[in-house]
């Protein structure tokens, strides 16, 4: 799951719960399907997905990412399905031996560096700024540095809006507390930007109050590359003469965040999807399956984002459901939640298909619990939902205290919560 997007911080459940089993469609076909498909999955098989996921880290656009990518389509292709490896380019923030030196009157303030900030070095005057709000930049800062307070808009505004009066540089100063660590420029933003406390902040305004200040900037080791990022698609065609005209889809994501060997987050999720392409693999169907893992979620759901993009609206039109399972196995997570902790999340926080589907699938299944739903984004279900297509989250709340750190390792991976979540999706796809 992403943190970087953060619109949906409320972790709201809805309390009326979705659809009993009595209302299930035709649920003696579905269970008898269901105990055909469930007795199949093998949590020992996601196990060792995930432990073998996990050896190291995969984050978007390294080798880790690529070889976790590689295996994944290896495994769909062993499994029958028609496989792609769909690469993407996307702008990757550099960050190596970064350091920043503002110097104003022989003193270095020893700045923050923006991530993803121009390396550059400039010595200008320091002109005030305000919050660089659009259209109350001052004309005053162009070949100047721009003196800038954190708070009212994003910080990629800030700088964007004191580039196109003409700054040259960007001193952000905090607008609470003593830290100075926040602060990210977008690629295309050729000007070296800083950060600063509030006490340094303030001190400098006052400063320009009784007269010019200059000031030396240099930031190095800092800046954006271009990356390859991927993701693997698989699909298994309905037979010619039964065919809904529907689509399916199951999926996951394989990056993890650097550093992180990501076991939950989210090897979890991709083993699930590969199991129930192992058991689903020789199923007769009427509907087309597609799994797919994404890459690039963790740096704002890129590569879902990308696969959504490159659908037709023909194509979109025909996916009636998007089942996304991110973060489904740790021991840690869910607390002593209704359904061990199992959540679905929409992003308009109100029921469809899938979470009507999967509530009915908890029930019937060895879970025997309604899996509840609420409103949630941060991860690859929501350029779904921008399409207009049903989709939804799997993932246990609350969060496990390992997440998105090295800690994420496979040790702390319940076989339980695997097969439980792997056999709701898998009876509410069938
Ligand atoms: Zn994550």
């Amino acid at each position: 799951m992403s943190v970087l997007l953060t619109a949906g911080l409320v972790l709201s459940v809805n309390a009326a719960y979705a659809q009993g089993p009595g209302e299930a469609p035709n649920s003696n076909a579905a269970s008898a399907f269901d105990n055909k498909i469930i007795k199949k999955i093998s949590a020992d098989n996601m196990y060792n997905t995930i432990a073998l996921l996990s050896k190291e880290p995969r984050t978007a656009g390294t080798p880790g990412e690529l070889k976790g990518a590689q295996y994944i389509k290896g495994q769909f292709e062993k499994y029958g399905y028609e496989t792609e490896l769909q690469p993407f380019a996307f702008y990757d923030v550099v960050r190596t031996n970064v350091s920043g030196v503002l110097e104003i009157g022989g003193q270095d303030l020893k700045p923050y560096v923006f991530s993803g900030s121009f390396s550059g070095e400039v010595t200008a005057e320091v002109v005030n700024a305000g919050k660089a709000i659009l259209g109350t930049v001052p004309d005053a800062v162009k070949g100047k540095i721009a003196l800038v307070e954190r708070g009212d808009n994003t910080f990629v505004d800030k700088v964007k809006n004191v580039i196109e009066k003409g700054a040259v540089g960007v001193i952000l100063y905090n607008n609470t507390g003593t830290a100075n660590n926040v602060g990210v420029a977008d690629p295309g933003q050729n000007i070296p930007a800083v950060t600063v406390t509030r006490a340094q902040g303030t001190t400098l305004a006052e400063q320009l109050k009784s007269g010019p200040v200059t000031a030396h900037l240099k930031v190095t080791g800092s800046g954006y590359k271009v990356g390859t990022s991927y993701n693997v698609i698989a699909k298994m065609k309905p037979n010619k003469n039964k065919d809904t005209g529907q689509i399916v889809m199951v999926g996951a994501h394989h990056d993890s965040v650097p550093g992180g060997p990501g076991a939950n987050d989210d090897a979890s999720g991709v083993s699930a999807v590969l199991e129930l392409a192992r058991v689903m693999g020789n199923m007769p169907i009427d509907t087309e399956l597609r799994f797919v893992t994404f890459g690039s979620e963790e740096k704002g759901l890129l590569g879902s984002y990308h696969y959504a993009s490159t659908l037709s609206d023909t194509e979109a039109d025909k996916i009636v459901a998007h089942f996304q399972m991110d973060m489904i196995g740790s021991k840690d997570a869910g607390g002593d939640n209704k359904a061990n902790g199992l959540i679905m999340y929409t992003i308009d926080g109100k029921k469809n298909l899938v979470t009507d589907l999967a509530s009915a699938a908890g029930v019937r299944t060895a879970m025997g619990e309604a899996v509840p739903y609420g409103q949630l984004g941060r991860s690859d279900h929501q350029p779904f939902h921008e399409l207009g297509i049903p989709a939804a989250l799997f993932i246990h709340s609350p969060l496990e205290p390992w997440y998105h750190t090295p800690a994420d390792t496979i040790d702390k991976i319940d076989k339980n919560k695997l097969q439980e979540t792997a056999e709701i999706v898998g009876a509410a796809v069938y």
